[in-house]
C-alpha cells in the first residue's frame, strides 16, 4: 500500500517535510482546493486566484518530476475529497506537514482519523527558528525583544557574520534607512507575469463564483510558478535591493512597492525559500552590488521579523486574536473597503490594495494600522480586514502584526511601545499630505488632519496604562504640558462620533 503526502496550499515547497517522507515512484501526493473558507470570507479575488493557480502549477511541477498527484478541484470542504482519496489509493499512512496556522493540523488529523486513516504530522520545516527553543527563551518575559531574537538568528544562520561579530561592526543600520525619496524619483518597474491557461481558468471561475469579493476588477500579474517566482526574486535582488534600505520607511502616493521586494505572497506559500533569499542578498553585498544597510535590513525582515512574529503567534495562541488591551470598540469604517475618504494617505493605501492585493509595510503599519490604533477601532474587526484584504495574509502572520505590532492589543508582548504617530511622521516620510483635503499642520478645526487630534487623544485616553512603559515617558511629559487638550478632545470626539455613525471623513 502506498503512502500519501497531503500538501496544503501554503506548503508548495519541494523540500517540505511531508513530501520528503514519501517515495515518488511508489507513493501519492494529495492536494485539495477547498471552497469552504473562501465562501465564508470576502478574500481579495487576487488571493483566491493566486493560491489556487499556484497549487495547480505546483501539482504540474510535481507530475513533471514523476510524482503521482491526486488533485481535487473546487471542493466544498476537505472531507469528501479525502474520502475519495482513501477509497481510490488506500494509503497505509498519510503524512501532513504541521500547519503554520495554529490548530489546523490537529483538525485535519482528527478528520483523517474519523475517516479511518492513519496520519502522521511531521514538523514544519519551512521556518528557520525552532518553536521549543523560542518558548524556552520567551519563558517569563513580559515583552519579547525582536532585536535580541534577531541576533540569535544571525548567529544561528551565520548571515552577515564576521566571526562572532556582525559584518560592518553593527547589528542594525536602521538610522541610515529613513530617507524620503526626492520628488519625481523614478521607481523601478515591477515585472508582470501574464496569466497562462491554468491561471485564466482560475480567474474565470473566481469571477463567476466570487463576484462580490474585495478588490478592483482588473488584471492579475503575479508569478504563480516556482520558476517565475525565482525570476521575480532575482529582479528584486538585481534592481531594488540596493536601495531597499534607504527608502524602506518611505510612503509615495500611487507606489505599492518603492524598493520593497513584494516577495511575501511567494514566500508564504512555499514558492520561495527565505534562507536562500537571504544568502543571495548577502552574496550581493560581498560582491559589492548592494549596500550593507539595505542587505542587513532585508535579512532582518526575513530572519528577524518574519520568524519572530511566527513564534510569538504560536506562543500566544489560542487566545491571541481576541486580545484587546486598549478596549478599542469602534466598528471598521467603510472606507477600509471602499477607499472613500478625504484622508489622502488612507485613500491611497486602500486603493492600491484594492487594485493589487498588497500594501508595503509602512502603509500597513503607519497608515491603516496607525489610524485604527489612534481611533480605537476594534482589533478583531481590523484583524479580519487585514486577513481578508491582503494577498499574503495567513492567520500566523496577520494576527501578531495586527494585534501585536499595529494595535498594541496584546499589551506589549510583541512591540515595546505602540506604533502611534501623528501627521507629522506621515508628512516626513512621504508626499501624501501635500494635496490632502486635511491640513497636516493643524490639530483642531474642521480641516485639521484627523491623525493629529486622534494621536493626542489616544495618548490622553491611555495615559495611565502607557505610564507603565518607560519608553512612553517623553511623550507623556509632552502630553502633560499640552495646553489645548480640551479642544483636541472635542475634535477627536467628533471624529470618533463620525466613525461610529458611519459619517464621511
Ligand atoms: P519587504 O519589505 O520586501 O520585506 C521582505 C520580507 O520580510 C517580506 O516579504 C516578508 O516576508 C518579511 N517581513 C517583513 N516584515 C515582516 C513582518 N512584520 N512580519 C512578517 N514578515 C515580515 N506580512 C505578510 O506576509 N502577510 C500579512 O498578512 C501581513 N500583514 C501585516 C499587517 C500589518 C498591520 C503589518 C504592520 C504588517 C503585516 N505584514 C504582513 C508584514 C509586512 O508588512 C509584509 O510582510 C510586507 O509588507 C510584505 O511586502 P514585501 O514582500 O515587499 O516586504
Amino acid at each position: 500500500m502506498p503512502l500519501t503526502a497531503w500538501i496544503l496550499g501554503d506548503q508548495l515547497s519541494l523540500t517540505g517535510a511531508a513530501l520528503a517522507a514519501i517515495d515518488k515512484d511508489r507513493d501519492v501526493v494529495l492536494m485539495i482546493e477547498s471552497l469552504g473558507r473562501a465562501r465564508r470570507r470576502p478574500y481579495h479575488w487576487q488571493k483566491l486566484v493566486f493560491v489556487w493557480s499556484a497549487m495547480r502549477h505546483f501539482a504540474e511541477e510535481l507530475e513533471g518530476q514523476g510524482y503521482t498527484v491526486d488533485y481535487h478541484r473546487w471542493q466544498p470542504g476537505a472531507a469528501p475529497a479525502l474520502q475519495a482519496h482513501l477509497d481510490r489509493h488506500h494509503p497505509s499512512r498519510l503524512y501532513l506537514m504541521d500547519t503554520a496556522e495554529h490548530g489546523r493540523a490537529a483538525a485535519l488529523s482528527a478528520l483523517a482519523k474519523r475517516l479511518g486513516a492513519a496520519i502522521e504530522v511531521t514538523p514544519n520545516n519551512l521556518f528557520l527558528s525552532d518553536r521549543a527553543a523560542f518558548q524556552e527563551w520567551a519563558q517569563g518575559k513580559k515583552t519579547l525583544i525582536m532585536e535580541t531574537f534577531y541576533r540569535r538568528m544571525r548567529r544561528q544562520t551565520g548571515l552577515l557574520m564576521d566571526g562572532n561579530d556582525p559584518e560592518g561592526g553593527a547589528w542594525n543600520f536602521d538610522k541610515e534607512n529613513r530617507e524620503r525619496p526626492p520628488a519625481g524619483h523614478d521607481f523601478p518597474t515591477i515585472p508582470r507575469y501574464e496569466p497562462d491557461a491554468i491561471t485564466r481558468g482560475v480567474i474565470d471561475y473566481v469571477n463567476a463564483e466570487f463576484a462580490g469579493h474585495f478588490g478592483e476588477p482588473g488584471d492579475f500579474a503575479w508569478p504563480v510558478t516556482r520558476a517565475d517566482a525565482a525570476a521575480f526574486a532575482a529582479d528584486f535582488l538585481a534592481r531594488r535591493l540596493d536601495l531597499f534600505g534607504p527608502y524602506e520607511d518611505a510612503i509615495v502616493v500611487g507606489e505599492r512597492a518603492l524598493y520593497h521586494s513584494l516577495l511575501s505572497p511567494l514566500i508564504n506559500v512555499g514558492l520561495l525559500d527565505p534562507l536562500a533569499l537571504c544568502r543571495q542578498a548577502e552574496q550581493r553585498y560581498y560582491a559589492g552590488q548592494a549596500r550593507l544597510n539595505s542587505v542587513e535590513g532585508f535579512i532582518r525582515q526575513l530572519i528577524g521579523w518574519r520568524e519572530f512574529v511566527y513564534q510569538v503567534y504560536h506562543l500566544a495562541m489560542p487566545g491571541y486574536p481576541a486580545r484587546n488591551f486598549l478596549d478599542a470598540d469602534i466598528a471598521l469604517p467603510d472606507f477600509y473597503w471602499t477607499a472613500d475618504t478625504r484622508m489622502r494617505c488612507v485613500a491611497d493605501a486602500v486603493s492600491n490594495l484594492r487594485r493589487t492585493g498588497v500594501n508595503h509595510h509602512i502603509q500597513r503599519l503607519m497608515i491603516t494600522g496607525n489610524f485604527a490604533l489612534l481611533a480605537g477601532i476594534s482589533p478583531q474587526a481590523v484583524n479580519d480586514w487585514y486577513w481578508f484584504a491582503y494577498l499574503d495574509a495567513y492567520e500566523w502572520v496577520v494576527t501578531p502584526n495586527v494585534i501585536g505590532m499595529a494595535l498594541y492589543a496584546d499589551g506589549g508582548l510583541l512591540a515595546t511601545k505602540p506604533y502611534a504617530a501623528s501627521a507629522n511622521y506621515i508628512n516626513k516620510m512621504g508626499d501624501a499630505c501635500g494635496d490632502c483635503y486635511f491640513n497636516h499642520r493643524q490639530t483642531t478645526g474642521e480641516r485639521a488632519c484627523p491623525f493629529n487630534s486622534l494621536y493626542w487623544d489616544f495618548i490622553d485616553r491611555h495615559a495611565e496604562r502607557l505610564a507603565e512603559n518607560p519608553r512612553m515617558n517623553l511623550i507623556l511629559a509632552q502630553h502633560r504640558r499640552k495646553k489645548d487638550l480640551p479642544a483636541i478632545r472635542a475634535r477627536a470626539a467628533e471624529i470618533r462620533r463620525r466613525l461610529r455613525d458611519g459619517d464621511d471623513l
